[in-house]
């Protein structure tokens, strides 16, 4: 059985050739987000576009069809449970996947998308929809073909939602958010009955770009990210970028009258940072060793700027050295004063500033109209209108302008359909994974208040990173929380830290039936 042995070593270095490939394109990228003078963007077009068709090209090679089929037929395959019967799955279904999307439909996503960018860039900025509209018909008409070409799932949104969130369907996620919306509805309407309103002005005063930046290089420290295999620069769009095993590059931004801004930033690109530095070095480019999806890779980043960097634990350890790094502006706030400021909760109309508890509103209603777009049921003409009234039903606001509106995220100029969801499903992991560790380690609160975030992030590695993309991102959670995704962690950790910083009583859950706020 040479035969299928040596099919599988040549089927593993091809693709990890396709992912080194990838991460050339992923430098490209970053630098273009930090350092590129702006005069280089035609020439970084055209080698993001080549490399982008020499990665197709490789992908979709016939050769890795034929050596999966020889790795299928033997023993390489026998233990479903292996790593090596995980590869061959899980690049069989990729392949597949990016195989059944003819090249010319890639190319014209591709140019599509690209345009379309640049007309929603435009459209925002000026907040008029009519520039975006006829791009987002055109790109809405490209993914419904995308759709239908990768055919899987019970329709189009399941085949573009499989691209993110492996084995997801509307349908799940339909079922997992109602409980979640009716919470977190019922749960801003008792904030907001409570009367409390901490202060969130002590987070606006003057912080020193400089001094936040050693202040949040201290925090990163302080979790495990590895600086030594990593870096943290500045820049207009935050994100975290694995270039390849020892290099794991997070960006940022600082507002010199904005605390939270930057070190939560900084905490959540942490999150994803140590997800890609906690992956197999030895596996990189092949399944087990890349990061299992969408949703998972957002609950890593959740998990740490949340549920560690929101906590009274955290702050007590970090509280003195925040002190000490902004004397002018925290050295009168009490310690809770300035706890309440970081977890307000506030309805508010622009996603990426919503605070824990509303966050998820803002998804739900871009997962809705996005499926309503796909399938027709919502003309783009629509959309502003849908969208404002929406906002107006679930958050009590109504944006003023379309800029404020269904114009501020750039997902759906870039044809990303289907991504929305995933922000939720993070939370949902993070929360039933963070539930888990505190089962199996102890009181969690109490450790981050003693400094000590090591066993948090080594049972994260092992129960998370090491498993990269060797199972579905469902199985994932329930073979390491003993159950399927589900709500019921979520709403129990908004329930506990919102119910006792708003001094809302318990068990009044029973009037979270649905009549949303306005
Ligand atoms: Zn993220």
């Amino acid at each position: 059985m040479a035969a299928p042995q040596a099919a599988y070593e040549e089927l593993l270095a091809r693709w990890r050739e396709v992912h080194v490939l990838d991460s050339c394109g992923g430098l490209l990228a970053w630098d273009q987000e930090t350092f590129m003078p702006t005069g280089g963007g035609p020439h970084r077009a055209e080698q993001l576009a080549l490399l982008a068709g020499l990665k197709h090209a490789r992908q979709t090679d016939p050769v890795i069809g034929r050596l999966l089929s020889e790795a299928e037929r033997g023993d390489v395959v026998a233990d479903p449970d292996s790593a090596a019967a995980a590869n061959v799955r899980e690049i069989r279904r990729l392949f597949e996947r990016s195989s059944r999307v003819p090249v010319s439909l890639q190319q014209e996503l591709a140019r599509t998308s690209s345009r379309a960018r640049e007309a929603w860039k435009e459209a925002r900025a000026a907040s008029r929809f009519g520039t975006f509209r006829p791009w987002l018909e055109r790109l809405l008409d490209l993914k419904r073909r995308e759709a239908e070409a990768v055919g899987t799932g019970e329709d189009s949104y399941d085949a573009l939602l499989d691209e993110y969130e492996p084995g997801a369907t509307a349908r799940q996620l339909t079922e997992l958010f109602r409980p979640l919306r009716a919470a977190a509805v019922g749960l801003v309407r008792r904030i907001r009955d409570s009367g409390r309103t901490p202060d969130v002005g002590i987070l606006r005063r003057s912080y020193p770009p400089q001094r936040q930046e050693a202040f949040a290089r201290r925090a990163l420290a302080a979790i495990g990210f590895d600086l030594d295999r990593g870096r943290l620069d500045t820049t207009a769009h935050p994100f975290c970028s694995q270039i390849g095993p020892g290099d794991v590059r997070l960006t940022t931004r600082y507002s010199p009258h904005d605390l939270a801004l930057a070190f939560f930033g900084v905490l959540h690109e942490g999150g994803h940072g140590l997800y890609d530095q906690g992956l197999r070095p030895d596996a990189y480019g092949t399944p087990v060793g890349m990061p299992c999806s969408t949703g998972v890779h957002e609950s890593q980043s959740l998990l740490w700027e949340n549920h560690v960097g929101r906590s009274r634990g955290f702050w007590r350890h970090f509280y003195g050295a925040a002190r000490e790094a902004f004397p002018e502006a925290l050295g009168g706030v009490a310690r809770d004063a300035f706890y309440a400021a970081i977890n307000r909760v506030e309805p508010s109309l622009i996603r990426i500033e919503a605070d824990e508890v509303t966050y998820d509103l803002h998804v739900f209603l871009r997962f809705d109209l996005e499926r309503d777009l796909l399938s027709g049921a919502l003309a783009p003409a629509d959309l502003p209108a849908a969208w404002n009234e929406r906002m107006h039903r679930d958050l009590g606001l109504r944006p003023p302008d379309d800029a404020r509106g269904c114009l501020q995220d750039i997902h759906w100029s870039l044809g990303a359909i289907g991504y929305f969801p995933t922000y939720t499903l993070g939370h949902v992991y993070a929360a039933q994974l963070f539930h888990q560790a505190g089962r199996e380690l102890g009181d969690l609160d109490a450790a981050f208040a003693r400094g000590e975030f090591r066993p948090l992030r080594e049972w994260l590695q092992e129960r998370v990173h090491r498993d990269g993309a060797r199972r579905p991102p469902a199985a994932l959670v329930e073979r390491i929380t003993g159950k399927p995704p589900g709500p019921e962690d979520r709403i129990a950790h908004l329930e506990r830290r919102y119910g006792e910083l708003y001094g809302l009583s318990p068990g009044s859950a029973a009037d979270e039936g649905g009549a949303p706020v306005s």
